[in-house]
């Protein structure tokens, strides 16, 4: 006989990891547009594409320190008939000069030099008989002899051969990483149109949370989590813009939460602890009724989770305490939330699928996120000395990634492959 799960029972059933990201990002606007100079612009996000303002290479140059000539005069030039030019003049990488040549006649040219006009090959100076000898230049105004016919248009870096003014260098949506921000240099471009950064403040809640570094009297613990999300929010393109510990009173949690909201203007606050069912839970004694939503999620670890909008008009992400369930709650929910606020698909960090050394149990009906790390040959093991306990914060020193095992596997056996979402070197 099939029994009607009762109101209660059926609010308190956990809901999928799908189904709270998604409310979770139903909440979330892309952030305004701005622009900012290359200087400013690593890691964001662009909004529109970026076109070159002029092309790369800028000008046909020479990609070898040699002579500039006129390939048509060196036709036959070897090792035993040498081919004498004259040295007519000189251009360094910078230099304006457009020194003129005419048949029989070389320029001194080093590399990143604009071509002169009337040439069209370039001799590295490794092809003369001077540097050949005596490692020397023929001086301006002397003879250069050739030893190796070149073929036509030899070391010349024609104008656009890279990037054609007026093309797509980087298109919207691209992260700016270090390569890309030097692309757009080169492309003339000094000034790009981002999303802002979101702005992220960190509340660690707990009566338990001494500084790192100081010493915890008996029952205390050292503070893990703000360190641990500070860096993977600034890694995930966000601007952290405060970082708070706040004991178990609901009093100081919302005035600590009115106080961000009227001196940093936060577009997002993650918390860390004190959303579960315990009696001191003061995430959920402070703010359950107030907009923010409690619940349970099937996955594990990471249970207890809580969001929603603040009075203030920033988002909240109430993770559980747990470290462990910190990193792997950051990577489910709060990076895609960063992700979405910069435009970006909210993909999640990057994935890849890897074979299981050991094997392991999985709570059947919860997601399970396993940290492992990798071997050298790419297959996966668990990184937290066993387990994926939500408290064992040490281990995830070694974390590279989370296995993702299916909610209905009761158990993870070697030999069998997974989806490993990809969070350390
Ligand atoms: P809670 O969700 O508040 O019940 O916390 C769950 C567990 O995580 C407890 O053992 C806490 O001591 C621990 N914990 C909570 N916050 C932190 C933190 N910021 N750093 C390290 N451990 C924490
Ligand atoms: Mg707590």
């Amino acid at each position: 006989m099939s029994v009607e799960p009762t109101a209660a029972a059926q609010e308190s059933a956990p809901v999928e990891v799908e189904v709270h990201l998604a409310a979770i990002l139903d909440l979330v606007e892309p952030l305004p547009v701005e622009r900012v100079p290359l200087a400013a612009a690593l890691g964001r996000v662009l909004a529109t594409d970026v076109i070159a303002v002029q092309s790369v290479p800028r000008f046909d140059n020479t990609g070898m320190d040699g002579y500039a000539v006129r390939s048509a005069d060196l036709a036959g030039a070897d090792e035993a008939n040498p081919v004498s030019l004259h040295v007519v003049g000189e251009v360094a990488a910078g230099s304006a000069e457009d020194p003129a040549l005419a048949a029989g006649q070389a320029v001194r040219i080093m590399t990143g030099a604009a071509l002169p006009s009337d040439a069209d090959t370039i001799v590295p100076v490794e092809h003369t008989a001077a540097y050949r000898d005596a490692h020397a230049w023929a001086e301006v105004g002397g003879v250069v002899e050739v030893v190796t016919e070149p073929a036509p248009g030899a070391h010349v870096r024609r104008a656009g051969e890279d990037v054609a003014a007026g093309a797509v260098v980087l298109e919207a949506g691209a992260v700016l990483t270090p390569y890309r921000l030097g692309a757009a240099a080169s492309a003339g471009v000094g000034e790009v149109s981002v999303r802002r950064a979101p702005r992220v403040a960190i509340v660690a809640t707990g009566d338990e949370l001494v500084a790192p570094g100081e010493t915890p009297a008996r029952g205390q613990i050292p503070e893990s989590n703000s360190v641990l999300l500070a860096g993977v929010v600034a890694g995930a393109g966000a601007d952290v813009v405060s970082i708070a510990r706040v004991g178990d009173d609901p009093a100081d949690l919302l005035a600590e939460l009115e106080r961000l909201g009227a001196e940093h203007a936060p577009d997002l606050v993650v918390c860390t602890g004190g959303v579960s069912v315990g009696a001191h839970d003061v995430v959920k004694a402070a703010l359950d009724g107030r907009g923010i939503v409690f619940r349970k999620v099937a996955m594990q670890p990471g249970k207890p989770q809580a969001f929603g909008r603040l009075e203030s008009g920033a988002l909240l992400a109430g993770l559980p305490g747990n470290p462990v369930s910190v990193a792997v709650s950051f990577e489910v929910f709060v990076r895609p939330v960063l992700q979405a606020m910069q435009g970006l698909e909210p993909t999640g960090a990057a994935r890849t699928e890897a074979e299981v050394v050991d094997g392991w149990r999985s709570p059947p009906g919860r997601r399970q996120y396993m940290p492992v790390a990798f071997d050298g040959s790419g297959r996966i093991r668990r990184a937290t000395g066993g387990g994926s306990g939500s408290h064992l914060a040490g281990g995830l020193a070694h974390a590279q990634g989370f296995a993702i095992v299916p909610a209905e596997a009761e158990a993870v056996r070697a030999g069998e492959r997974l989806p490993v979402m990809l969070v350390g070197p």
